[in-house]
């Protein structure tokens, strides 16, 4: 008989490594822990996904163990990263009609959310944030358009 469950985490890590999916380096990792219970004993096998911002989309999966929550947090650390790792955000939600997200063409099985951003100065910026399945990575719109450079420094 076995029962097989997985939990999974975020780390931050140092040195930087390169994302699996892009060059960039990255210091987040996700973290799974798969459990196997076997009659007398258990197996446990981690896993270790390093993706930056940009392709480190987490959506709730229940054989890596990922929740809702951890959708959400991906999505904040993706429009954070975009504004030069400053700032947060302290609203994320996901949204059924990607038809509402401006300047996006719609693909089947894309993802989306509407996101809060708060600078350090105070100021706040209503967001569109788009997962495309095609492309493994966010997007972002901000003011009716999608944003395609990220900020290195916040004006
Ligand atoms: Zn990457």
């Amino acid at each position: 008989m076995s029962n097989d469950q997985a939990q999974s985490f975020v780390i931050t890590f140092t040195p930087a490594h390169p994302c699996f999916s892009c060059e960039r380096l990255t210091t987040h990792a996700h973290v799974t822990i798969s459990i196997t219970a076997h009659d007398k004993y258990s197996s446990i096998d981690p896993h270790i996904d390093i993706r930056c911002p940009l392709h480190g989309y987490y959506g709730p999966d229940t054989l890596n163990g990922h929740t809702e929550q951890d959708a959400l947090d991906s999505v904040a650390r993706f429009v954070i990263w975009m504004h030069a790792d400053k700032g947060r955000v302290p609203l994320v939600s996901s949204i059924e009609d990607l038809s509402a997200v401006p300047d996006y063409e719609l693909d089947e099985g894309d993802m989306a959310w509407h996101a809060r951003y708060e600078a350090p100065d105070g100021a706040r910026i209503d967001s569109y944030v788009v997962y495309g399945v095609d492309e493994w990575k966010f997007f972002l719109y901000e003011r009716g358009v999608q944003v395609t450079e990220r900020r290195e420094e916040v004006a």
